[in-house]
């Protein structure tokens, strides 16, 4: 076998499943569930903008899958498939193998099946499509918010963004809050179970991916509605809530890869997200409400005065 189809059937085949007829052929094929509809969705992560070239390839395996998986979270679909198209400047055989570790230890957890791929030389990249099952029509969309409707978000916000900071020496945190924050960065938990859980109870949602107000400005947007928040209600982990104020809001508000889910639901649904929280063992907090109004987000401290920062979030055009 040539190299590439070596490393293909090595580390990135597994038996078929569920789908019909998974790596090795020009397509996969897969039978979709009656009633459902397909939610799918394509990330990248590139070498130098979303990970350091040295990262630790186990880690990478996960996190790769799990920003993908946390798109699938965020409409309440389940995961079924996904496809890899992976981007190598060598062929490398003690990174491949932790990388496809890492990769299949979190797509055997969230029932998710690698069903085929792409592999090419050149700067490290790697490009996931995954897809997932969701009763028709019933899907959580952007667009879905409603005047009045609770905010609530999920977990604790900004860790992520503060081991970066960590990483970069900006600020130096105490040695039992180093762990957490750092794998809340390299090994985040997208929150599938919680997004089907919420299909039942909630409007809209989002994953938080580039920061709260970014994120949840998306939903403004796309459903036409004002959002506004509460800083003293936004949930932080004891970790973030040692760091300065200033610090702590550009984290929580500001900061990416927390793979948390936003969303808005009406009030009426309190009880049943207080049970969603209990069985799915995460902690959700109402931080705010969707009102009428210029499609923004603004927090609010506990004077009433807006808060502002610097950055909103992440974006890869803005100069
Ligand atoms: P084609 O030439 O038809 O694009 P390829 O030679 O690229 O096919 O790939 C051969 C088979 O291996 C296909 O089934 C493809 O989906 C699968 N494949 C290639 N790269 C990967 C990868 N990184 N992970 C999983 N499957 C892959
Ligand atoms: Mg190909």
């Amino acid at each position: 076998m040539t190299p590439e189809f070596d490393l293909i059937a090595k580390y990135f085949t597994r038996p078929a499943k569920n789908a019909a007829l998974g790596v090795g052929d020009d397509c996969a094929l897969v039978n979709v569930t009656r009633g459902c509809e397909l939610a799918i969705s394509t990330d990248t992560l590139l070498s130098g903008v979303h990970f350091f070239a040295d990262a630790d390839p186990f880690k990478l395996g996960h996190k790769a899958l799990a920003a993908n998986l946390s798109d699938l979270a965020a409409m309440g679909a389940i995961p079924r498939y996904v496809t890899l198209a992976l981007t190598l400047p060598s062929i490398d055989a003690t990174w491949l193998e932790a990388f496809s570790r890492g990769f299949f230890a979190l797509a055997n957890a969230a029932g998710v099946e690698l069903i085929g791929g792409d592999t090419t030389r050149g700067p490290l990249s790697m490009t996931l499509t995954v897809l997932g099952e969701v009763d028709a029509g019933k899907a959580l969309r952007r667009d879905r918010a409603r005047t009045d409707d609770d905010i609530w978000v999920s977990g604790t916000l900004g860790d992520a963004a503060l081991a970066l900071r960590h990483l970069r020496k900006e600020i130096v945190l105490s040695s039992g809050h180093v762990e957490p924050v750092l794998s809340r960065l390299h090994m985040p938990t997208p929150r599938n179970s919680l997004g089907v859980a919420l299909l039942e109870c909630a409007e809209a949602a989002i994953d938080v991916s580039d920061g709260l107000i970014a994120d949840l400005g998306h939903i403004c947007e796309r459903s036409s509605l004002a959002a506004t928040l509460a800083w003293a209600l936004v949930p932080q982990s004891p970790a973030l809530m040692s760091a300065p104020l200033a610090l702590r809001q550009a984290c929580a508000l500001a900061g990416g890869d927390d793979y948390e889910l936003c969303f808005t639901a009406n009030e009426n649904q309190r009880a049943a997200i207080d049970a969603v929280s209990a069985s799915c063992g995460i902690a959700l907090t109402r931080i705010g409400k969707m009102q009428a109004g210029h499609p923004e987000v603004t927090v609010h401290d506990e004077h009433g005065a807006p808060i502002k920062i610097a950055a909103a979030g992440f974006d890869h055009f803005k100069r």
